[in-house]
């Protein structure tokens, strides 16, 4: 077996195997739970093997439930002559993930209360989910929308199943023997959308095969999980190794077009971030450094309070950047087979560096210790609390942050959605999850402040919010 320094890859080889991915994986429609994740993680089996669990719905994990699973074999809007306006077949983004199944006559302005369009890309079908508030949508272009006939009836059909069942993710351990230990992990359960993150998913078993190809010091821990939910279920699988975990990635959104991007760790500035930015540089790769966000993928449950996980991500055109975010423009004319290939090369350079690394610093110096005075404790330090079902989080997803919805701000800066008593703006969303985050009895409202960039009223308001629903507790 090689160690990672001696090893080269097959440019070429690799990049058929992408390609070939794009073409089997792209048409699937994927869900938090459902067939449409086995049938991908198969696929992906093939090129090679992992090991698949399921995880029954109803399943309390840390805060959140397994939800029921979601099937879906078609769904379409007729005219009252029959023909057929919206088609499942033609692009599985009509439907709203995880509908409620419907079969039902109705007039035009009773439809239109369940579409959804973006009049800033007319010709975009948007991602919607509604995973956690039983509900039905389609989604269209605006263009689409426009032509509908204000006179007609419409019959609105979607053939989907909400039974019990389980929620299916994917795992493979490397296992080194230095005591240290990383994780590469990425998302599942998006449908028909190329970069966001069929490309993540494609990148991580292609990794996958590589490391289990080579002599490794350190421990790799590999998972493909539904975001969020498959995140949080994953950690309470596997809490006491999870909290070893010295460092990782979220591999997410790295087939596309321009330059390359690297949103930083929680810590900003530890040996992860360090690290990235000397591969950048050795491979003489300028990119755009992001710097930590609550918002986005499942670092923010990987490095939640218990766990303290600095997770990286590097991307080509991350998620909220591009604007063909969440739509159906996101697909394969948008992504291209090199960028992914380009990704992996920055991967297996960082790989190899860690590979180098004897000792890790100040491993613990960010866990909850005795709490300071003027600090917040997390009573659910495990994970991202489950807003949606306090009624602090919008039940519609997809949207949040998402580019096309307002092009003239982008998502740092929030305002537009901004009415402090409505819990449901962007901004106060943003507090109560900064909050949640930094309720580690180390940081302050005013560090909170400093970090989230929001003013410290705003986060004395949501930590009102958060106090009266038992999340937090206020270190006097
Ligand atoms: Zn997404």
């Amino acid at each position: 077996m090689e160690t990672i320094n001696e090893f080269s890859i097959d440019e070429i080889e690799i990049t058929k195997n992408v390609e070939k991915l794009f073409k089997e994986l792209f048409p699937i429609c994927r869900s938090i739970t459902g067939n449409g994740v086995r049938k991908s993680l198969k696929i992906l089996n093939h090129v090679t093997e992992f090991t698949v669990k399921e995880i029954p719905s109803k399943t309390q994990c840390y805060d959140w439930i397994i939800p029921d699973e979601w099937n879906i074999t078609d769904a379409y809007i007729e005219d009252e002559e029959g023909k057929r306006i919206i088609d499942f077949q033609k692009n599985n983004l009509h439907v709203m993930n995880y509908s409620i199944p419907i079969d039902k006559w109705m007039s035009y302005e009773e439809l239109k209360k369940h579409l959804h369009t973006l009049q800033n890309l007319p010709d975009a079908i948007p991602y919607r989910t509604t995973y956690y508030k039983r509900d039905w949508g389609f989604c269209l272009a605006f263009n689409d929308f426009c032509k509908l006939d204000k006179q007609k009836k419409y019959h609105a059909v979607i053939n989907s199943s909400l039974e019990l069942g389980s929620l299916t993710y994917g795992e493979y351990n490397i296992m080194g023997n230095s005591g240290k230990e990383f994780i590469f992990s990425s998302y599942c359960c998006h449908p028909s959308l190329a970069n966001d993150n069929m490309s993540g998913m494609i990148l991580w078993i292609i990794l996958l095969k590589i490391l289990k190809s080579l002599k490794l010091k350190h421990s790799y821990r590999f998972a493909l999980v539904p975001e969020t939910i498959g995140a949080i279920a994953y950690l309470a699988k596997n809490e006491e190794m999870m909290s070893k975990v010295d460092g990782g990635f979220v591999l997410t959104c790295v087939g596309g077009p321009s330059k390359f991007s690297y949103k930083e760790t929680f810590l900003e500035n530890c040996f992860i971030d360090k690290i990235v930015d000397e591969s950048f540089k050795e491979s003489n790769v300028d990119y755009i450094r992001y710097p930590f966000d609550i918002n986005g993928s499942d670092e923010s449950h990987f490095s939640a309070p218990y766990f303290r996980i600095p997770i990286g991500t590097i991307c080509k055109d991350k998620y909220y950047e591009f604007d063909y975010y969440h739509t159906s423009l996101d697909n394969l004319n948008f992504i291209k087979s090199k960028s992914i290939v380009d990704t992996l090369k920055i991967y297996l350079k960082i790989i190899s560096k860690l590979e180098k690394i004897e000792i890790i610093k100040n491993k613990d110096n960010f866990k909850i210790k005795k709490a300071k005075n003027k600090t917040l404790t997390s009573l659910n330090p495990f994970c991202e609390p489950m807003l949606s079902k306090r009624n602090l989080y919008p039940s519609t997803g997809g949207q949040i942050a998402q580019k096309a919805v307002n092009f003239s701000k982008n998502h740092h800066s929030r305002e537009y959605e901004v009415d402090e008593n409505n819990r449901h703006s962007g901004l106060m969303i943003d507090a109560l999850s900064w909050l949640m985050f930094y309720a580690d009895g180390i940081n302050t409202i005013e560090d909170i402040s400093k970090r989230s960039g929001l003013k410290k009223e705003l986060l004395y308001k949501a930590t009102k919010i958060l106090v009266d629903h038992k999340l937090v507790l206020i270190n006097e």
